[in-house]
């Protein structure tokens, strides 16, 4: 949920400081020291999917972030027609627009963005497998297919394991992902699926009719304190 702020953009409401502070790409280790609270990188994300921090964050307030299970980084990718994908100008615009380089300047280039250097990677995906619909069951790959650097971040196997058959067993590549959160996004083991949470992430009514049943059965299974979905983005560089 947004509002406006003291700057005249929007600001999230305070957050709780145990959500962990996912930064938009380009965010090295003095993000914090170059970033000037100007709300510039949010105005030009044509998918808004940068949110400032709230009071609750402290010296860090009106800073950026990415809440991946509400709006992930698109990686400034459009959808074509024929399914491809297709970069939305040169360079990814939030570091584009930032005018202290806070974030930095990154090529809008599918194979650039899976080369980043680790001190510009702000976040990473895990998968659980216990609660991974395609591991337990055989079925989805949502995670996979929504990916915009599919087969060089999320693969459709592991591939140090002897995984055979054609059906998506999905892997991280933790070289290659840059943590954009289209996967968290996508992946359909959440509790709002059943109506007793406000809605979040992509198509509820589709993943409940495909996916239904599973999550049910995970969910059953994994009782109420587990972290989901089955695929999370936690910051890069806590995840050392
Ligand atoms: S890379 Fe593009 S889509 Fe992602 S946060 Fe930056 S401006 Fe938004
Ligand atoms: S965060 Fe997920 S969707 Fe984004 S690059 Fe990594 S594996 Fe792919
Ligand atoms: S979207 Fe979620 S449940 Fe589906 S394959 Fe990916 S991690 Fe597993």
């Amino acid at each position: 949920m947004k509002n406006t702020g003291l700057l005249g953009i929007a600001v999230s409401l305070p957050v709780s400081g145990s959500i962990p502070v996912l930064r938009p790409p380009g965010a090295g280790p003095d993000f914090l020291s170059k970033c000037i609270r100007c709300g510039k990188c949010l105005e030009a994300c044509p998918y808004d999917s940068i949110r400032l921090l709230g009071i609750a964050s402290g010296t860090e307030i009106y800073t950026p972030y990415i809440d991946t299970l509400k709006t992930p980084c698109y990686v400034c990718q459009e959808k074509c027609q024929d399914g491809d994908s297709r970069p939305i100008g040169k360079f990814l615009r939030c570091g584009e627009a930032c005018p202290t380089n806070a974030l930095q300047l990154i090529p809008n280039d599918l194979e650039a963005l899976s080369r980043l250097p680790d001190k510009i990677k702000t976040g990473v995906a895990k998968l659980n497998r216990r609660l991974c619909i395609a591991w337990r069951f055989g079925f989805c790959g949502e995670c996979y297919f929504n990916c915009p650097l599919k087969d060089k971040a999320m693969l459709p196997r592991p591939p140090s394991e002897n995984v055979s058959g054609q059906k998506i067993m999905p892997c991280v590549n933790e070289t290659a992902c840059i943590g954009c959160g289209r996967c968290v996004y996508v992946c359909p083991v959440r509790r709002s699926l059943f109506g007793s949470v406000k809605s979040d992430g992509a198509r509820p009514d589709y993943f409940r009719e495909r996916y239904g049943a599973m999550v049910n059965k995970i969910l059953s299974e994994c009782g109420a304190n587990v972290n989901l979905p089955a695929i999370k983005v936690i910051k890069y560089r806590d995840g050392k």
